[in-house]
């Protein structure tokens, strides 16, 4: 199968926002690019006693309108391409909700899947210890991502710490709550995109109570998207899904109960009052919502024009690539885009740091309140300039958020 750059649908989707801004050739041409790259070798210790090294990157894309915030993902089919696309999502996602954050995105090649506990925490601690020197609470603020959690960072902020003899937990988010986490950010992510859904089901005037939903991936994102669909919005999920392939049920299933098979057995698989669905099949059924939560490149120009669906909410980071894009604009499927769609958990990111900063600690219904109220101006916002301009919701999202950022570009006098 063709492989579908991500960092190449990036550039062509910020292209699509200059030509509609009209924006000055010198500031379209810095945008296209990243600010800085940073490239390691993570040296460890195997269990086996034999040394490994492991490719890592941080890549900070935009900082005008604030330190770069971006998660940590760890895949062994990361790349930097795929670092630098994410990256680029990251400045677009604090600018179309608003945060004085710029973007960034780390990543190591690694299959976390194959590795032993102390084996991850060996990696973590080897990627602070490589980029400890260019990240910090106001320059550049890591966070968790696919296959990274609370306890890695956990690990990271203590090697962080260490190495500098003092406590800074601001210097990035997702910590546990021993540690100066936030109550509420495992669910942000999840929990904002659902805020997302119910604003696009009242624009489209549909009673969520009777709508269907299929979710694919079953991780931080895909789990509390389906959690909070299913207990806030009394949506139907149907389908859920992760690497290993997905579980159906036309009754609807329970998503506590397959919160906890996955614990025990960790597969979906096999869950009891379930069909196997394969991942292919999960995004062609006849749903209401399809909410992609997994990895980049799932809807191509090849499935797109089978896809049922009246509303595509993008929680994970492209899952779309641009060519289905087209044909999703004219299936009229109302789409939700990535960056807008999954923006929850870094807004509570900030909401984190600005605790960590202040020493001031908010409750968990303090912090969704916040929560609810970002992600409902952000979408409306992005609504409304959809239904003005006549444009595609991904267009009008990258509109509104590239020119935050160009216009923050102009004021320090960078261009
Ligand atoms: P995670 O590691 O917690 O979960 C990923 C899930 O996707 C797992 O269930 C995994 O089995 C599944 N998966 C992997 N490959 C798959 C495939 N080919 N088909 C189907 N399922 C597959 O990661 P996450 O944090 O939930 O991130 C998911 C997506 O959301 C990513 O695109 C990430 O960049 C994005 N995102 C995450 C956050 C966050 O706060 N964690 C915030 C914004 C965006």
């Amino acid at each position: 199968m063709e492989y579908i750059n991500p960092w190449h649908s990036a550039q062509k989707q910020l292209d699509d926002a200059a030509r509609f801004l009209k924006l000055p050739e010198e500031i379209h041409k810095k945008l296209r690019e990243p600010d800085k790259i940073h490239r390691a070798k993570l040296e460890i210790k195997l269990d086996s006693g034999k040394t490994a090294t492991f490719d890592a990157f941080r890549v900070q894309y935009n900082s005008a309108r604030g330190p770069c915030k971006g998660g940590i993902r760890f895949h062994p089919h990361e790349t930097e391409d795929v670092v630098k696309a994410l990256s680029a999502w990251m400045t677009w996602k604090t600018a179309v909700v608003d945060l004085p954050f710029g973007g960034g995105k780390g990543g190591v090649v690694c299959n976390p899947k194959e590795m032993s506990k102390k084996e991850i925490e060996q990696i973590c601690r080897a990627y602070i210890r490589a980029f400890y020197k260019i990240i910090g609470s106001n320059t550049d603020i890591p966070a968790p991502d696919v296959n990274t959690s609370s306890r890695e960072m956990a690990w990271m902020l203590d090697e962080y710490e260490k190495i500098m003899g003092q406590h800074d937990p601001a210097i990035l988010t997702g910590k546990p709550l021993e540690l100066g986490g936030s109550e509420g950010r495992e669910a942000a992510t999840g929990l904002g995109a659902v805020y997302c859904i119910r604003e696009a089901a009242k624009h489209l005037k549909l009673d969520t109570k009777n709508l269907t939903a299929a979710i694919q991936g079953f991780g931080n994102v895909g789990k509390f998207t389906a959690k909070h669909l299913s207990e806030l919005l009394n949506v139907k999920v149907i389908a859920i899904s992760d690497s290993s392939g997905g579980v159906y049920s036309e009754k609807g299933i329970d998503i506590e109960s397959a919160i906890e098979h996955k614990n025990r057995t960790k597969t979906l698989s096999g869950m009891p009052n379930t069909k196997s669905i394969t991942n292919e099949a999960l995004l062609e059924l006849a749903v209401d919502i399809l909410v992609p939560s997994a990895l980049e490149n799932q809807i191509t120009a090849k499935n797109a024009d089978k896809l049922k669906c009246k509303i595509l909410a993008e929680a994970a980071n492209g899952p779309t690539t641009p060519d289905a894009d087209d044909i999703i604009n004219k299936k009229n499927i109302f789409l939700i885009p990535d960056f807008l769609c999954n923006a929850g958990g870094v807004s509570v990111s900030y909401l984190e740091w600005v605790q960590n900063r202040s020493g001031h600690y908010l409750t968990e219904s303090q912090v969704f309140k916040r929560l609810d109220k970002i992600m409902t101006k952000a979408f409306n916002a992005v609504l409304q300039f959809h239904i003005g301009n006549k444009i595609p919701m991904r267009l009008a999202a990258y509109v509104l958020a590239v020119k935050k950022v160009a216009d923050a570009m102009t004021a320090r006098g960078w261009v």
